[in-house]
């Protein structure tokens, strides 16, 4: 039995995994802590604390986790660099899960850009194209992010160096390196995500559309059952699903 708190319990994703949690009869849910709410006061009763809350809390919660020796799963997006390196300094004290999308067909989406960017080659143009919902706070997604760096990585540059947000104006034409992402919002979308490979006579589209919730609830879940088990540093969820 893993005992878990859910951070940011009020919100669209905290809602679905109070319920997801409650049906899954291998956890234990000891706490639902949202604004106004004192983390310390339940995180020592926990093996695994799931934050999926706002970015300019996940260093304090980490600090709490790495306090207590309690296991930490983040689901949370949108961290500026700076926000990113004051997490990652308890990576040394207690296991972190930190996935920019929990769903395993998203994983499997990662492993096919990849594929498809070494099949396809630098003769295809490279494009990301999201879709969330209106509530949506950060752009683009993180899950946008993972799959422009991905592109980056395969290209042998800094996703920062060449990643294009938008077009707007007399642009001039594009150039060979740049990755396009865009992001639209709108409506419920849970969220959709395209890689667009667009070669000079054919294109290849790789799509994926969550049409739930629960797909990154129940991926983070067995992210936190799986990080009580490990010794202290940072994973994501090619370790939880055995991807390496
Ligand atoms: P939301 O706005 O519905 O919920 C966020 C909740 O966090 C709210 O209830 C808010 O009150 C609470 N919160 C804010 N500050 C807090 C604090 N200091 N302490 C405790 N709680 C606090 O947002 P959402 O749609 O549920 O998304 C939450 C985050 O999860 C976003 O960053 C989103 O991008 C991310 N997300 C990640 C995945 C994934 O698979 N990794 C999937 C969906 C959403």
């Amino acid at each position: 039995m893993t005992r878990v708190v859910i951070n940011g319990a009020n919100g669209r994703m905290g809602q679905t995994l109070v319920a997801c949690a409650t049906r899954n009869p291998e956890l234990e849910l000891v706490g639902q802590v949202d604004i106004g709410d004192n983390l310390a006061e339940v995180v020592s009763k926990a093996d695994a604390v799931v934050d999926f809350s706002s970015h300019e809390v996940t260093s304090d919660v980490a600090a709490l986790c790495a306090e207590h020796g309690t296991a930490l799963v983040i689901g949370t997006t949108g961290h500026s660099v700076a926000e990113r390196d004051a997490v990652l300094h308890h990576r040394q004290t207690i296991p972190m899960v930190w996935a920019s999308n929990f769903s395993t067909g998203v994983n499997a989406l990662f492993w096919l850009t990849r594929k498809a960017a070494e099949i396809l080659g630098a003769d295809f143009d490279l494009e990301v194209v999201e879709m969330h919902h209106r509530m949506k706070k950060d752009a683009p997604s993180g899950t946008a992010k993972t799959l422009a760096s991905i592109l980056a990585e395969y290209r042998q540059e800094k996703s920062e160096d060449i990643v294009r947000h938008g077009r707007e104006g007399l642009v001039g034409e594009r150039t060979q390196q740049e990755i396009g992402v865009h992001s639209l919002r709108g409506g419920d979308v849970v969220g959709d995500h395209t890689v667009i490979f667009a070669g000079m006579g054919e294109r290849v589209e790789l799509s994926h559309k969550a049409a739930s919730r629960e797909t990154f609830a129940n991926g983070a879940l067995r992210a936190a059952q799986w990080a009580v088990a490990q010794s202290p540093g940072l994973y994501d969820m090619n370790d939880v699903l055995g991807l390496r």
